[in-house]
């Protein structure tokens, strides 16, 4: 699109291009259909909001770049409040490697502009007109006419606003710093901090694959005793699992945060204009607050979708994007969320460790941190 140009007709206007909007948009173009998707962010390299771990069945599904993942990590490591005991568990697979979001970013545009994807960067979705979207990018206002719209700008979604959808009310905010570090014979290990004064309602983390780690925490913002950021600060200057491991790049450090749904898939994500993807779906594990997994299974579902609507002309193709029948797979998360966010002492939380350290409570976490479930592939119609 020439600098000069302010309108623009499309299939389907995508807003947001984190991988939900990457991903749905590619899918589609790939499909024939003509894509504009709509990015905020000048640069898809900066302002990441993701510690970036993948999940066993994310890498056994999906093509993920190999030179933007790290390590394999098969180690975790549970520690109570008094870091006192911890509960290590060892997987036989290999289960995460986190993502070099940045450059994995920037590979997912490239497929979706190969892909026939016209990628707007620095380019705000403003709003809905009358009979069109409005954009302001750096040359100015442009109004796009889209048969759809996709919403994939994140947990505080505009688009479902606008298209008077479901919005996320139940989140978590997380924030962390991630650095480089030297090599050594450590194994890649995901260690896990249950601290109610330093993660009310969800956990404090160290992730060392070898190369980097993250270092955050992620809870209830009005619950954190002194504000999440002092928090951060406090658990970053005694993380576990880090002592006497060098820096490199000198030092620099990323900081990265954001708000993470944790409420379950939302209902209501679709209407005769448009629907919902990823975050802005709350497609997120309430339990684990993954999302990364999610976004993607829930993309192909919307471009599926999507694809019927435009090639059948028929909008109400749409209805089949139902929020409400992917919920029910998710009614033992959210019960154990429910259960988490109850954690509201470190008596409680040494309390849950007590059970931690028998076999059938290792057995459970096992099967939260190591198992097979994940996002339905396809919701099962009602
Ligand atoms: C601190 C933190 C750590 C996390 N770690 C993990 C993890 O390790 N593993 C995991 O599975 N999940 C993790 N999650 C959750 C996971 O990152 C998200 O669920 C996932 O990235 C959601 O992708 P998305 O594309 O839906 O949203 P996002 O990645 O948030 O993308 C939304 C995009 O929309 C853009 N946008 C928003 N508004 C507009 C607008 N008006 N106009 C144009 N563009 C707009 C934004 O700039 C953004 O690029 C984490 C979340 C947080 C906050």
């Amino acid at each position: 699109m020439g600098s000069g140009r302010r309108r623009v007709n499309v299939d389907v206007l995508v807003v947001g291009a984190g991988l939900a909007g990457l991903h749905t948009a590619t899918l589609l173009a790939r499909r024939g259909h003509d894509v504009l998707l709509t990015e905020r962010r000048p640069r898809l390299d900066g302002a990441i909001r993701t510690t970036g771990i993948f999940v066993r069945r994310t890498l056994d599904d999906f093509e993920l770049p190999a030179d933007c993942l790290g390590p394999p990590i098969r180690r975790v490591v549970l520690y109570p409040p008094n870091r006192r005991r911890p509960v290590t568990l060892v997987s036989e697979r290999d289960e995460y490697r986190v993502g070099d979001m940045g450059p994995l970013y920037v590979d997912a545009a490239r497929t979706a502009t190969d892909a026939g994807v016209r990628v707007l960067l620095g380019t705000r979705y403003e709003g809905r007109g009358r009979s069109s979207f409005l954009l302001t990018g750096p040359d100015g206002p442009i109004r796009v006419r889209a048969r759809f719209v996709v919403g994939a700008d994140g947990a505080r979604s505009r688009v479902a606003r606008d298209l008077a959808l479901d919005r996320n009310q139940h989140l978590l905010a997380g924030a962390e710093e991630v650095f480089a570090i030297g090599a050594s014979d450590r194994p890649p290990t995901f260690h896990c901090v249950i601290d109610p004064a330093i993660a009310p309602g969800y956990l404090a983390w160290v992730v060392d694959d070898g190369r980097h780690a993250h270092v955050g925490v992620a809870g209830y913002a009005d619950r954190f005793p002194h504000g999440m950021r002092r928090a951060l600060t406090r658990f970053s200057a005694a993380a576990p699992g880090l002592d006497g491991v060098e820096r490199t790049d000198g030092g620099e450090v990323e900081r990265r945060g954001g708000p993470i749904p944790v409420g379950g898939v939302l209902r209501r994500i679709s209407c005769v204009d448009g629907l919902l993807v990823g975050d802005a779906a709350g497609a997120v594990s309430p339990l684990t607050a993954g999302g990364l997994d999610p976004c993607l299974r829930l993309s192909e579902h919307a471009a599926a979708v999507l694809d019927d609507a435009l090639s059948s002309g028929r909008p109400d193709a749409l209805a089949h994007y139902d929020g409400a029948t992917l919920r029910a797979h998710f009614r033992g998360r959210l019960a154990l969320r429910h259960g988490l966010a109850h954690v509201r002492s470190p008596v409680v939380a040494a309390a849950a460790f007590a059970v931690l350290r028998t076999s059938p409570g290792q057995a459970a976490a096992r099967r939260i941190l190591f198992g097979d479930a994940s996002f339905p592939n396809r919701p099962v119609s009602s």
